[in-house]
């Protein structure tokens, strides 16, 4: 039998098979050509041999856009951020982490904040006013009242999307409003997001009917600085770096220089406090690492 090779995108692996979806939806359980050494990551786009009945035989890997090894995914556009507007209230720390890894691993970010049938806190409030000026405006959701899921659609249509954020922000409730309809996998869903806090497994991306893939883990629980160094780090805080070039110590860390046009911006409130103080905290522990390995 003579089959042409197809492009398709790896969803998951389960016991030694890949499910493989080609450009027409349809599924394969695909096995490994033995000369493929490199492990391959869910969010794969791969070249697969399609065979009878829905087998097939993964050939070989397309080059990533990007990589990430805690959840290990390829290929992720989209860092789905979710904040609570209260109840739990918005961790800016979080928030401030999760954009630096978006920024690392160039992904694009995308703030959302659900919960919004519920008056939000203060730092709700900040959220919707400071972080549009650094081209972070945020969506608003309800997934009890089910507004504002049309335009989150729109956002992660034909996207692969990690989604981020505190426990008890509605992460797994948004999940279930966008596979509405589907209900087998939605209560599928909902287990594997319950269950993946607290184990180690596979990814699994689950191919939305209006297009697209959501990842079905909290993503970036354990959250781990990347590699930046100390000296690098204000490059990733957009409004700090924005103002950085003017510090008189071109190696200005912002943290008590002499000089420091971070230090003076944030005492002027146009840089956030909250912001500089993650800044400074991120940094702290950065240093720490650096110290560590002299
Ligand atoms: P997760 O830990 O981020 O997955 O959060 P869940 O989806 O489990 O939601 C945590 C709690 O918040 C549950 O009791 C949900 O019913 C509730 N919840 C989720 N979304 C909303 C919302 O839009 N509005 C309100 N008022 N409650 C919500
Ligand atoms: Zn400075």
């Amino acid at each position: 039998m003579t089959a042409n090779k197809a492009e398709g995108l790896v969803l998951k692996r389960y016991s030694g098979f890949y499910y493989v979806q080609d450009e027409q939806y349809q599924i394969y359980e695909c096995k490994l050509r033995g000369k493929i050494k490199a492990p391959v990551f869910t969010g794969d786009r791969v070249k697969f041999t399609p065979l009878e009945a829905g087998k097939g035989i993964l050939e070989s890997i397309i080059p990533r856009k990007n990589e990430l090894y805690r959840p290990r995914i390829a290929n992720v556009n989209l860092l789905l951020i979710i904040m609570a507007c209260k109840q739990p209230s918005p961790s800016l720390i979080l928030l401030d982490k999760l954009l630096l890894l978006a920024s690392y691993y160039r992904i694009t970010p995308q703030i959302l904040l659900n919960k919004s049938d519920l008056p939000p806190d203060s730092k709700s409030i900040f959220i919707e006013d400071y972080y549009p000026q650094m081209g972070l405006p945020p969506i608003k959701t309800s997934a009890i009242k089910k507004t504002g899921i049309d335009t989150l659609r729109i956002v992660i249509e034909n996207k692969i999307t990690v989604f981020a954020g505190p426990s008890g922000a509605g992460k797994s409730s948004l999940l279930n409003a966008l596979v509405d309809g589907i209900s087998v996998k939605t209560q599928e869903l909902s287990k594997k997001v319950e269950r993946g806090k607290h184990t180690t497994r596979h990814v699994e991306l689950y191919p939305l009917e209006s297009g697209g893939w959501i990842a079905d883990t909290p993503g970036f629980s354990q959250l781990e600085i990347p590699a930046i160094k100390s000296s690098e780090l204000a490059s990733y805080f957009n409004d700090l770096s924005s103002v950085a070039e003017e510090c008189k110590f071109n190696d200005c860390l912002h943290q008590g220089e002499k000089e420091c046009a971070v230090k003076d911006a944030v005492n002027e409130g146009l840089i956030a406090k909250s912001r500089y103080q993650n800044y400074i905290s991120i940094l702290e522990e950065i240093l720490a690492k650096e110290r560590s390995y002299k």
